[in-house]
Parts: structure tokens; C-alpha cells; sequence
């Protein structure tokens, strides 16, 4: 396997060097949504550590990433009024990974609606901004 690749695109992001709709974060954990979401408030979590994927990231950050997926699934089903929750991690390209810092995605999902393909459209940043801020909301209610 490769090793991590320090100037992939989250690890921009984890180093403030690009911007995200942040939803979450704390010291080992970022969550941010995607911008071309498979359906509305797609997001991800990333451990704040170096890690390619699932293959070498350390069990720990691995537990809290899926410890904070966990949050954001429950606040979304509030927040985005979903019908159930998408969870995907995908490793290596031949996993269907695309970019090279593990990421779980979370995705709220509306009974009878199919998500979209991955990397359909990207989404309005105002869309964006404004379901950032209602999943933070959520989040912080608890
Ligand atoms: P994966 O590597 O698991 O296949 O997916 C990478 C995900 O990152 C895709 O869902 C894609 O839409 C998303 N993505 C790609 N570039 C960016 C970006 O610059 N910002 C954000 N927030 N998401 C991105």
C-alpha cells in the first residue's frame, strides 16, 4: 500500500489550508460535509491523525472516528428529518476510495429516494453553509 500522502485534500483541510462546512470537532476528530453529497447533509469524519484508510490507522482513532459517526447519525435523523442513516468507508481505489485520508461518510437518507452517484453535483455553497449550521445546532443540543 502507498504511504499517506500529506497533500491530500483533507489533510489540506485538517491543516485550515481549505475551507469546509465544518459540523464538528474536537481534538482527535473533524467532520465536515461533503460538497457533492450523495443526498442533503452528507458528511465526513476523519481522524485529526495521518491515516490513509481503514489498513493502517491506529484502532483507537478508528474507534472514536466511528464513536463520532455515531453523534452525527443521530443528530442527523433531527436535523435533515431523515428516515434512516447510510454509513460507507471505502480503501484503496480498488475499495472505491478517491481520496487518500480515511473518512467515514454519513448519510441521512429519505424513505423511497435514492442516493445520487458519488460525485454527482456539487452542491450551492449557501445549501451548504445553512445545513452545516442546522447539523451543528443538532449536534449541540445533543
Ligand atoms: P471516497 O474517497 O470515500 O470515495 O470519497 C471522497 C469524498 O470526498 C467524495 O464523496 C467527494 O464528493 C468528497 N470530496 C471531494 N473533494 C472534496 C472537497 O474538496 N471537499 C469536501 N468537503 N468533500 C470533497
Amino acid at each position: 500500500m502507498p504511504s499517506y500522502d500529506p497533500n491530500n485534500i483533507f489533510a489540506k483541510i485538517l491543516r485550515g489550508e481549505l475551507p469546509c462546512y465544518k459540523v464538528y470537532e474536537d481534538d482527535k476528530a473533524l467532520a465536515f460535509l461533503d460538497i457533492m453529497p450523495r443526498a442533503p447533509g452528507h458528511t465526513l469524519v476523519l481522524p485529526k491523525a495521518p491515516a490513509r484508510n481503514i489498513l493502517d490507522v491506529p484502532a483507537a482513532d478508528l474507534a472514536h472516528v466511528a464513536t463520532v459517526a455515531q453523534k452525527i447519525a443521530k443528530a442527523a435523523m433531527t436535523a435533515f428529518a431523515a428516515d434512516g442513516i447510510t454509513v460507507q468507508q471505502f480503501n484503496e481505489g480498488a475499495g472505491g476510495q478517491v481520496v487518500f485520508h480515511l473518512h467515514v461518510h454519513v448519510i441521512p437518507r429519505k424513505a423511497g429516494q435514492p442516493m445520487k452517484p458519488p460525485a454527482a453535483e456539487k452542491e450551492k455553497p449557501e445549501v451548504l453553509a445553512e445545513q452545516a449550521r442546522t447539523l451543528a445546532a443538532a449536534l449541540a443540543a445533543g
